[in-house]
């Protein structure tokens, strides 16, 4: 869908409603509360009341757009934009082009839309022939270098490797990278029967169990890892790259749910035409997130 298409379909704060009605009640309402398929619709409140129990439920109850005061055609343009750019975008250009009051507003979005997305890929693991390895992010201080490096964030990196091409990817920051962590991290992200290679880390090691082969392969220097670990160093380039071009950095704290936009375009990159809908689609199956929650 071009800019233009876009802005046809969803010019208006009524399309945006009508879409997201279809998306959430395909067959019509439905109550919340009991499943009852009819209703009163309040409109000055813009509320459904269940004719059978009386539950009052909202387009947005139980979807990141809860409570928003953030018009809906704002949301979509967003989802949009963010969809689209392979590399990320700023929500201070964001807040710019949909004239959102606040880089606060703007940035709180972006991070429930990420949310989102995490929640999403949380649900799937990853499968077959696993390639792992962890890096670095953030600024370096002084001190500890390598791994474990002070004031740098963790970061392990997934990704499925078919066929010579990747599959699917998730990157999870870690306090640290102790056997009990990627233990850990194995047991949320991988399938069973897995194959996952590594370096020699010595943490890896806890990846061979009755439910996984390790197989750690002979790195040597940075070159060579390139080649016996393709993947993972082509996504860990990628992203280093967009949180320096276009975030310009950001905060361990908060780093996570950037790792999880990442993986969500990147997992989706062959449905692009549909990326938007499927962003769509997982803001309304994810419950909201205050400001403060996001800061904490
Ligand atoms: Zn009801």
């Amino acid at each position: 869908m071009s800019l233009i298409e876009f802005q046809k379909k969803f010019g208006t704060e009524k399309a945006c409603q009508k879409h997201l009605f279809r998306l959430r009640w395909p067959e019509g309402y439905h109550c919340p509360r009991c499943d009852y398929n009819q209703a009163y619709f309040h409109r000055s409140r813009h509320l459904y009341q269940c004719k059978a129990c009386g539950y009052q439920a909202s387009l947005t109850a139980g979807t990141i757009f809860h409570k928003t005061r953030t018009p809906l055609r704002k949301w979509f343009w967003m989802i949009f934009l963010m969809g689209r750019q392979k590399s990320g975008i700023s929500m201070c250009s964001l807040q710019r082009m949909l004239e959102i009051k606040g880089y606060k507003t703007s940035w709180t979005m972006g991070h429930k839309i990420r949310k989102a997305m995490a929640d999403r890929d949380a649900s799937y693991t990853l499968a077959g022939l696993i390639e792992m390895d962890d890096s670095y992010f953030g600024a370096s201080k002084p001190g500890k270098r390598g791994r474990g490096a002070a004031g740098k964030a963790n970061v392990v990196v997934g990704v499925e490797t078919r066929e010579e091409r990747p599959g699917f990817a998730k990157m999870h920051q870690v306090p640290t990278l102790s056997a009990h962590q990627i233990h850990e991290l194995a047991y949320t992200s991988l399938g069973e029967e897995v194959v996952v290679r590594t370096d020699g880390w010595r943490s890896y090691r806890v990846l061979n169990s009755d439910r996984r082969t390790h197989e750690p392969v002979v790195v040597g220097d940075g070159r060579n890892a390139v080649k016996v670990l393709p993947w993972v160093h082509t996504l860990i380039a990628n992203i280093k790259g967009n949180i320096r071009g276009v975030y310009h950095g950001v905060s361990n704290k908060h780093l996570d749910r950037y790792l999880a936009e990442f993986c969500y375009r990147f997992n989706r990159r062959f449905w692009e035409p549909q990326m938007f809908d499927r962003i769509l689609v997982a803001c309304v199956g994810t419950s909201t997130v205050s400001y403060s929650e996001l800061r904490a």
